[in-house]
C-alpha cells in the first residue's frame, strides 16, 4: 500500500482485528456485487470505502424514478441511465485505490458461470426468487461464499453461505420463473433496504478478513414491526438439489 493508501485506510488500520493484514486481505479480494438496486446501492459504499481491491457489477438495469427513494447511488438526472455506469462512476470517484469491472448483462443460466468465476465472494442483492437461487446455485458449483441479502415490505434477511447449507437449503426450491416477488408488488422501506445491504457488506469485510468463520450459514434477520434482529444457523436440507449429495 502506498501513502495515500496508508491515509485513507487508517481508521481501519488502526484497529486490531484489521490492521494491515487485513487491509491487505481487502485489497486483494474479488468480490461480485449482483444487483445494483437497494441492497447494492446499501452495500457498495461500504465495499468501496473499505477498499475491496476488484469489485465486479452486474446489474442490466437503468434508473427509474421510483429507484431513489431506496437508491442513494443515483440522481434524478440519471433516470434512464445505466446503473453499472453510475455505480463505477460513483465508485471510482470515492476510491482511486480499487479496481472495478461492471458486466451490463442480465445473469442467465448460460452466462452465470462466466460471470461469477475467480471472484473470492458474490454479494447477491438481486430482486427476485429465481434470480437469487440462480446465484445460490452457481456459488455452490463454484465453490465460492455467498452472501445473499434480500428486503420486501418491513423485513430483511441476510446470510452467508458456504458449501451446506447453501441458499436453497434456506429458501426451497418452490420458487420458479414465473414467480415474482419483488419490491414492486410488496413495497420496500428505503432505510431498512439500505441497511439490509450495509450489513451485507459488514459480514463480506467480516468474512474477507478472518473475524467471520463462524457466520456461514447463520441466517439474520430484521423484523421492524418489532425492532429487532434474530439470528438463526440454518439446517442443511439433506434433500437440497443443489448442495445434497
Ligand atoms: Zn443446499
Amino acid at each position: 500500500m502506498n501513502d495515500d493508501e496508508l491515509d485513507y485506510y487508517a481508521r481501519h488500520i488502526v484497529l486490531p482485528q484489521i490492521g494491515g493484514v487485513g487491509q491487505r486481505k481487502l485489497k486483494a479480494a474479488k468480490v461480485a456485487l449482483v444487483g445494483l438496486g437497494g441492497i447494492g446501492a446499501g452495500a457498495l459504499p461500504a465495499l468501496v470505502g473499505a477498499g475491496v481491491g476488484h469489485l465486479t457489477l452486474i446489474d442490466d438495469d437503468t434508473v427509474d424514478l421510483s429507484n431513489l427513494q431506496r437508491q442513494p447511488l443515483y440522481r434524478v438526472e440519471d433516470v434512464g441511465k445505466a446503473k453499472t455506469g453510475l455505480a463505477k462512476g460513483w465508485a471510482q470517484s470515492r476510491n482511486p485505490h480499487i479496481e472495478i469491472e461492471t458486466e451490463a448483462k442480465r445473469l442467465t443460466e448460460e452466462n452465470a458461470e462466466d460471470l461469477l468465476s475467480g471472484h473470492d465472494l458474490i454479494i447477491d442483492g438481486t430482486d427476485n426468487f429465481a434470480t437469487r437461487l440462480l446465484v445460490g446455485d452457481t456459488a455452490v458449483a463454484l465453490g465460492i461464499p455467498l452472501i445473499a441479502a434480500q428486503s420486501a415490505q418491513l423485513h430483511a434477511q441476510v446470510g452467508i453461505f458456504t458449501a451446506k447449507p447453501c441458499y436453497r437449503c434456506v429458501v426451497g426450491d418452490a420458487f420458479d420463473a414465473e414467480d415474482c416477488d419483488n419490491c414492486a408488488e410488496l413495497g420496500a422501506l428505503g432505510a431498512l433496504v439500505g441497511m439490509a445491504g450495509q450489513f451485507a457488506a459488514l459480514l463480506a469485510v467480516r468474512h474477507i478478513v478472518g473475524l467471520g468463520m463462524g457466520d456461514a450459514g447463520k441466517l439474520h434477520w430484521y423484523d421492524h414491526m418489532r425492532g429487532q434482529w434474530r439470528s438463526n444457523a440454518m439446517p442443511a436440507d439433506h434433500n437440497c438439489q443443489t448442495c445434497a449429495s
